[in-house]
């Protein structure tokens, strides 16, 4: 079989892709794929199971080797002829994006287009001379550093940016010299097989690259239990990484961990309110909120807190919530429609125990209205856990210190903005922050294809992006040599 999908009854029916072939599992089991804004069927996607997994690890192992010893000029082709397929299959990709995962145009066209940089910077990563010499103690002696890759590398992805967060993996990992396995989220598996059309149009070696959508569990029972995976690389909430942070540790693999957040934005008083209230929304408002580095906590100084918040309601209230394949379209379907009794629930308790609500709390289908809040405590869980939709609330703060504590007081650390024109608070705060990143005169949502990208506490551990992600996904080897013979003391 050769094809990624046939269409059968106008409906796209996917397969799995193994060893450079598109194929079915032993069990010939599909499941559906739905599109968010309308309830309706997508596509079918084919599920790997054990024996699936099995080979596609097989497949990786067997091919890395040989990859890995390519000049580095053919490996390099590879990614550009990648970015030449991206570039032709750019908006069949966006429209995938806009069916199985609810984006708008704009957020659709960022993935995209982010990949496209990611390509040419793992090519450029892979020019870089990663290793270091020493001079070492014993006379005539010196050591120097290599790096060579793991072997197989199992990536877990999200649904919320399925291509850019998965492709961000399967790139840096290829460029590193790895084989890789990809087990994409069972919400958005087309997009995930998407990559695997990318890279098997571009002409990547056979066995390279797997990816095998299915059950979690089972995929990830068998993952975890093969010593020949050597890394995981898992991107999701934090419930599931601490779950799977146990089971890597049982056989002693690698794992870097990108999970959830409850990222605060600081705008002190001096601030220009409104490029503040412009930046806050597009930080919880982009995606409807399903992003991880969400500024889901605004805090705003005295002075400019009610002007703020009346000028952020307005501007929650104005944008039009519906059907993402419509251009005006700012606010798309949540991925589950489960997900708006949680924000329900979060906003109860908050309101129930004496906050306010600014604007939004209803919701229609999967559609959730964005909402805003103020009048927040420690004691509500909205402040403490990730709501992961379009809401949002406003604390009010005396002073950059008090923003300090009320900032950190959070078990995530992943993104946190501030706004101001007093650059030394402004350092201050970045340095004082419990955050992986901290963006000055920005909001809190950022990623860049070479930066290290990653969080602290519970919002994980390694960095992906650039030379970061080919650290984690390559094994550090010291080699020394000794010029003339050593003395030994027998
Ligand atoms: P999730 O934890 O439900 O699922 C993530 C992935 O883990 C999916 O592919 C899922 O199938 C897989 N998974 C679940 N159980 C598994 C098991 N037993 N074995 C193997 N795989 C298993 O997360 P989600 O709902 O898809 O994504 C939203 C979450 O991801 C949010 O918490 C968000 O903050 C976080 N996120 C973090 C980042 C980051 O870079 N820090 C980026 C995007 C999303």
């Amino acid at each position: 079989m050769s094809k990624s999908f046939e269409i059968v009854n106008g409906t796209p029916h996917y397969n799995l892709y193994i060893d450079g072939e598109w194929t079915r599992s032993l069990r010939n089991e599909s499941t559906d794929s739905m599109n968010p804004a309308t309830g309706e069927l997508f596509a079918r996607v084919q599920q790997a199971g054990k024996a699936e997994t099995e080979r596609a690890i097989s497949a990786a192992h067997g091919a890395y080797k040989a990859w890995a010893g390519l000049p580095v000029s053919a490996r390099e082709a590879v990614f550009f002829k990648a970015a030449d397929v991206l570039a032709a299959k750019a908006q069949e990709i966006t429209d995938v994006l806009i069916a199985e995962s609810g984006s708008i145009a704009g957020k659709s066209g960022f993935e995209v287009g982010y990949c496209f940089d990611l390509l040419r910077t793992a090519a450029a990563e892979m020019r870089r001379s990663p290793g270091e010499t020493m001079p070492l103690t014993a006379p005539g002696q010196f050591g120097f550093t290599v790096r060579q890759p793991l072997g197989v590398i199992a990536g877990i992805a999200p649904f919320n940016a399925p291509f850019l967060l998965a492709m961000k993996k399967v790139v840096m990992a290829l460029a590193a010299g790895n084989g890789f396995v990809l087990k994409p989220s069972e919400l958005t598996p087309v997009t995930g097989l998407k990559i695997a059309e990318v890279f098997d149009e571009a002409g990547l070696p056979k066995g390279l690259l797997n990816v095998i959508p299915g059950p979690a569990s089972e995929i990830g029972a068998t993952i975890f239990a093969d010593p020949r995976v050597r890394m995981i690389t898992f991107t999701g909430s934090t419930q599931t990484g601490r779950h799977l942070a146990v089971e890597a540790a049982k056989t002693l693999k690698r794992f870097t961990l990108e999970m959830g957040g409850k990222s605060p934005l600081i705008v002190l008083g001096d601030a220009d309110i409104d490029y503040a209230v412009k930046a806050a929304a597009f930080g919880i408002f982009f995606h409807q909120g399903q992003v991880c580095m969400a500024n889901s906590r605004i805090l705003v100084e005295e002075p400019i807190f009610d002007a703020f918040c009346e000028r952020f309601t307005a501007v929650a209230k104005s944008l039009k919530v519906g059907d993402p394949r419509e251009p005006d379209t700012v606010i798309g379907p949540l991925i589950r429609g489960t997900q708006c009794a949680v924000i329900d629930g979060h906003v109860e308790d908050a309101v129930a125990k004496g906050a306010k609500l600014l604007c939004g709390a209803t919701h229609k289908d999967q559609y959730y209205w964005p909402t805003v809040l103020s009048g927040i405590t420690p004691d509500m869980r909205i402040f403490h856990e990730e709501s992961f939709g379009p809401v949002t609330s406003i604390i009010k703060i005396k002073s950059a210190e008090e923003a300090l504590e009320i900032a950190n007081n959070t078990d995530y650390g992943l993104s946190a903005g501030v706004i101001t024109n007093d650059m030394q608070k402004a350092l201050d705060l970045a340095f004082g922050l419990d955050s992986g990143m901290v963006h000055l005169n920005d909001c809190t949502v950022s990623d860049e294809p070479h930066a290290p990208f990653g969080g602290v506490k519970n919002s994980g551990f390694g960095r992906e992006g650039g030379r970061f992600s080919m650290e984690e996904m390559t094994e550090l080897k010291w080699i020394t040599v000794q010029r003339g013979q050593r003395a030994f003391p027998m």
